[in-house]
């Protein structure tokens, strides 16, 4: 079954505010798409719709993934038909081990590929998650705390990137996952992020600036502006707003 996201005319309101006013996007399976725009046009509200977060109503328009209306699923069945995403800002979880959280969700995926398969002990998960860990150069110390819990802001990216590696989604939607990294984490992320896109992973990236881009390579760029896409292209629309800012676009910019 292809995993094409297919995204009609979505109106989204939240807290009674109406956020996207007719967004419609396309992200066929294997296919990079980034989506910037200014502060407050609705990136990451768009994000939260497609997981199914349960505050964001939408009001019209349909969200397709897989051949499938996902609109009445809830995020857990979301996630199990491969959607993921990683928060811009990651929840601290106290009392959540994050050794027993990986082992957990690594164990549901398991079972979501062979419905027989025996849940991985702990221990064993522990030695099979040391590469990903030295990878994105990460303590081994950080499977003893608590998920996010004093985790910085360049720790908790890498712990989603960690869980994205785990879980390998048909569909990953990073959030502003560069925001906030230095420059050798945001290389560690970026390339993290790199060598898993396969003709298997569609992603959508959510972005405020264009260098993570210069890593992960997207297939279409989209100009989010007031709850629309106001303009589709390819890499050197990132570029052009890198250089201009945001400030030229108004809703009426012709897409
Ligand atoms: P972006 O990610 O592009 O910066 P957001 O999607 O976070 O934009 O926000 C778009 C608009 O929706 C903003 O005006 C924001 O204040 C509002 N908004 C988003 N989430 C909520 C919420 N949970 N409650 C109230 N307003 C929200
Ligand atoms: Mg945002």
């Amino acid at each position: 079954m292809e995993k094409s996201l297919i995204i009609k005319n979505l109106h989204v309101e939240v807290e009674g505010k109406k956020i996207l006013k007719g967004v419609n996007l396309e992200v066929k399976q294997g296919e990079v798409h980034c989506i910037m725009g200014p502060n407050g046009s609705g990136k990451s509200t768009l994000a939260k719709v497609i997981m199914g977060h349960p505050k964001y109503k939408v009001i019209a328009g349909e969200i397709w993934f897989g051949g499938q209306n996902i609109l009445e699923l809830t995020p857990d069945e979301r996630a199990r038909m491969g959607v993921f995403l990683a928060f811009q800002y990651p929840q601290e979880i106290a009392g959540v081990n994050f050794l027993q959280y990986l082992t957990t969700i690594y164990n549901i995926h398991l079972r979501q590929m062979d419905p027989g398969v025996k849940a991985m002990k702990s221990f064993k998960f522990k030695r099979m998650v040391q590469p990903y860990l030295e990878e994105l150069r990460m303590d081994p110390d950080f499977l003893n705390r608590y998920l996010n819990e004093g985790f910085s802001g360049g720790e908790k990216k890498k712990a989603e990137i960690l869980q994205l590696k785990l879980i390998k989604p048909n569909l990953a939607m990073l959030d502003e996952t560069d925001s906030g990294l230095d420059v050798d984490a945001l290389r560690i992320v970026a390339e993290g992020v790199k060598g898993m896109l396969s003709s298997e992973m569609g992603a959508l990236v959510v972005t405020h600036y264009r260098r993570i881009l210069d890593y992960i390579e997207p297939d279409y760029v989209h100009m989010m502006y007031d709850g629309q896409i106001v303009k589709s292209g390819g890499c050197e629309l990132a570029h052009m707003l890198e250089e201009i800012g945001y400030e030229w676009i108004t809703a009426d910019t012709t897409v």
